[in-house]
């Protein structure tokens, strides 16, 4: 069943990032396990409506393809609405402008409306030609901070009271000044003790001491797409580290293709080389050649100059649902050992131009 990840926080579909974050802030205080009101439950959907909705990336991920796009993340095959590719070159958006406003003003705190967000985790994925051209499913596991299960993240002893965060006096904020290159600006920061929530738990969770995380080996089973190519970089949204308070950064498989001696790719067209006698190039002939579907029947027409290339259908690398085709170079190989019966008759046909 699609989840409605809006209605879950009670907001509509227009509403803005601020609207979103206040609207899950309401529910996580409602539904808090602690509280009388507390609903563990409803209190798990908040926290996942919120880890979609709350990510202006993933939310316009979400308007696309739904909530299937996010629900297999917790080690199921990742639906395809999840991956992101990019070149090497990729990388500065966002997110690391926010990175360098936040140097720039200090490390104090975190602007309020900045959502912080875990680290990105690399990884080198090696594979073959074939399940580049195909796609593949891989086991990927990876050691990293995950959100701790006893306490949903919050760093609260379930069970146990919140209390009003001293250092904010339960605003949530602080404003704090704060000398830039610009001159002393005054900033509203996310309170640094209780993370914006206005209130402590008056015990710690046990598992993860507060810090809301545990650091775990995660095996995820990650159905890597049809085309992906030597170099390429592909994004597996929320599979990185898990931050208190904020959302999992991602984990980025760097792809590395083993070459096939058979074949060459330049995007979805594949390139091979066949090797014909001469007199197949004279006459035409049908031969047998490799494609990553296996050996097909290739047709030589009669006349075919060394160098000439042929075109197979469909026989590329797919991109977007629609397969590239693979170009065949036929080499015409003069023969080097003849014997005294070939000789004789290759003078009588005497092919001089
Ligand atoms: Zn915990």
């Amino acid at each position: 069943m699609a989840k409605d990840y809006y209605q879950t926080l009670g907001v509509n579909k227009s509403a803005s990032q601020d609207e979103i974050k206040a609207a899950f802030r309401k529910l996580a205080h409602q539904y808090h396990p602690d509280k009388p009101t507390g609903n563990e439950a409803k209190f798990k959907e908040a926290n996942e409506a919120y880890q979609v909705l709350g990510d202006a990336e993933k939310r316009k991920k979400y308007d696309q393809f739904g909530s299937a796009a996010f629900e297999n993340g917790g080690g199921g095959g990742q639906g395809f609405g999840g991956f992101d590719f990019s070149g090497f070159q990729g990388g500065a958006g966002f997110e690391d402008l926010g990175d360098i406003f936040g140097q720039m003003f200090g490390r104090g705190g975190r602007q309020t409306n900045h959502v912080r967000r875990g680290n990105d985790i690399a990884v080198d994925v090696e594979m073959n030609f074939h399940d580049a051209v195909f796609g593949v499913t891989r086991e990927i596991s990876v050691t990293k901070d995950v959100t701790c299960d006893r306490c949903g993240g919050v760093g609260a002893e379930p069970g146990s009271k919140m209390k009003t965060c001293t250092d904010c006096d339960g605003k949530g904020t602080k404003t704090v000044t704060q000398r830039t290159i610009l001159g002393n600006m005054q900033t509203r920061v996310v309170c640094p003790t209780c993370d914006g929530a206005g209130e402590i738990p008056e015990k710690s969770c046990t598992t993860c001491h507060g810090s809301g995380l545990e650091h775990k080996r995660k095996t995820l089973s990650i159905n890597i797409p049809a085309g992906v190519d030597d170099g390429m970089m592909v994004r597996v949204r929320g599979e990185g580290e898990a931050i208190k308070g904020g959302v999992s950064g991602d984990l980025i498989l760097r792809i590395h293709v083993e070459p096939d001696e058979r074949f060459d790719r330049e995007g979805d067209t594949i390139f091979s080389t066949a090797r014909i006698g001469f007199t197949q190039a004279a006459l035409g002939a049908t031969i047998e050649h490799d494609t990553v579907d296996g050996p097909v029947e290739l047709k030589i027409p009669a006349g075919t100059q060394s160098g000439a290339t042929l075109r197979l259908k469909g026989k590329g690398v797919m991109d977007r649902g629609h397969r590239g085709d693979q170009i065949v170079k036929v080499e015409v190989v003069t023969p080097t050992k003849l014997n005294r019966e070939q000789k004789k008759l290759l003078e009588e046909l005497d092919l001089t131009e």
